[in-house]
């Protein structure tokens, strides 16, 4: 079954400008602004401006086009941010949360980059 995209989500709100957002880039595919509850000291949130879902929404679905300038854009963050460790930075997470297990907040599809601290280990064990 094809997801259902909610036109009411935030950062379908945040694209149309109906919501302030402090932006750190924008291409002609994707844009990339500040998470709101920030929990590390660089917190970016990376969105493509199609109506896709959540990660596998936008893999099979976006064109080639949407799919490169997604993640060229994510990576330029990350360079421009300086901690993509190419560039002798300290590192970096990317995380995108899908559905209920993955607790997704917002049902737009969107890419976490974290860094500027040790971030730790990527999952607390839950036993
Ligand atoms: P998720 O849990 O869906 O992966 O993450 C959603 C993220 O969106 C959260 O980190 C949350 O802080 C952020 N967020 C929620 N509402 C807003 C908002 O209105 N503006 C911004 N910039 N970030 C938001």
């Amino acid at each position: 079954m094809p997801y259902a995209y909610d036109d009411q989500n935030i950062f379908a709100k945040i694209l149309r400008g109906e919501i302030p957002n402090k932006t750190v880039m924008e291409t002609e595919h994707t844009l990339a602004f500040e998470d709101i509850r920030p929990q590390a000291p660089n917190h970016v949130l990376v969105i493509p401006k199609g109506r896709y879902v959540c990660f596998d929404d936008f893999a099979a679905n976006a064109s080639d086009a949407e799919i490169v300038d997604f993640h060229r854009t994510a990576a330029a963050i990350c360079a421009g941010l300086g901690i993509a460790p190419g560039d002798g930075g300290g590192g970096y997470r990317t995380i995108s949360n899908a559905g209920e297990a993955g607790v997704q907040e917002v049902p737009h599809y969107h890419l976490h980059i974290l860094g500027g601290r040790p971030l730790g280990r990527m999952l607390a064990r839950a036993d």
